[in-house]
């Protein structure tokens, strides 16, 4: 279903609502050559606005087009129509490039010929509590198998059918493993994990998004003087948790509050986690700079 409130950016002005912006010749439509990011405005904020701009660019160029447009530009017009809503709307920023029209038969894109759109909706942010993570039975591909480099819809046919299945099951979200057992990453977020005070998150091997959210918290927590490890994590290792959380950009911070079939405790890291994106959000990337000076880092 398409959000109530959605205002589109599509060659060279806004419209209200969705726009039919894919045409029946264009190769994203048969070939799934889309490429996309997402971002928050939140509380008068818009956090890390600048990468999430810049990673589309990267992803374009991963997926092989020239993106028609730089990040600047996006991010300007990510901006532009934020302020169509107004500053203190909960809104989510979806800009996407994709390859064009092609003949049948063409299996490569046209470097040339991309698209671009920007999508924003009203999107209230999700409070925490509630959320629920079992493992799902899917795996994630390595690099050499899907382009797990760039943000790319196609990766997502995969990511839909984890949360399906996790749904059917009666869970928000599940943990997939990458192809040699490891914890990657949930359908939709980075994962984290607690236990005697530090904190552990897998550590990027090309087989899961190595979130813009995830580098933030890590940098947020290290700043705060809380040990973050980056390494392989193993089911069992979940199963030992004190607490686990997630991070992505829509939420930002989540804890789970379910683990498979295990209640978990108070999220007192989770918290404290969500804690400091939010002031570093509210302070404009301010809090960053202060805390690692507080923490005797440059
Ligand atoms: N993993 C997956 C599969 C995602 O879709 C997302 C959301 N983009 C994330 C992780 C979190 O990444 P980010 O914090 O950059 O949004």
């Amino acid at each position: 279903a398409v959000g109530k409130e959605i205002l589109t950016w599509y060659e060279g002005t806004w419209h209200d609502g969705a726009a039919p912006i894919i045409s029946s010749a264009d190769h994203a439509a048969w070939l799934g050559s889309t490429v996309f990011d997402g971002a928050r405005q939140f509380e008068g904020a818009r956090p890390d606005l600048d990468l999430h701009s810049a990673r589309i660019i990267r992803s374009a160029e991963t997926m092989g087009m020239i993106p028609p447009v730089d990040a600047a530009t996006v991010q300007g017009l990510m901006e532009e129509g934020c302020a169509r809503f107004g500053a203190d709307r909960s809104l989510y920023l979806r800009p996407m490039m994709w390859s064009r029209d092609s003949a049948p038969g063409i299996i490569d894109v046209e470097p040339e010929n991309t698209g671009f759109a920007i999508c924003i909706e009203a999107l209230d942010m999700p409070a925490p509590g509630g959320f629920s993570l079992t493992v799902s039975p899917f795996c994630r591909p390595r690099p050499d198998m899907a382009v797990t480099e760039a943000k790319a819809g196609a990766l997502y046919a995969n990511n839909a059918r984890i949360m399906a299945d996790a749904r059917k099951r009666g869970f928000s979200n599940a943990l997939s493993l990458d192809v040699d057992g490891f914890v990657a990453e949930t359908a939709s977020t980075n994962v984290f994990m607690v236990r005697d005070g530090v904190v552990f998150t897998p550590v990027p091997n090309g087989m899961f998004l190595n979130g813009i959210t995830r580098q933030r918290v890590i940098a947020l927590l290290r700043a705060d003087g809380i040990e973050v490890v980056e390494t392989s994590l193993t089911l069992d290792d979940f199963d030992t948790a004190e607490e686990i959380f997630v991070t992505g950009n829509i939420a930002k911070v989540m804890p789970v509050a379910r683990y498979k079939d295990r209640e978990m405790g108070t999220p007192r890291m989770g918290m404290r986690a969500r804690e400091l994106y939010w002031d570093y959000a509210l302070s404009g990337g301010e809090t960053v700079a202060a805390l690692r000076k507080t923490a005797g880092l440059v």
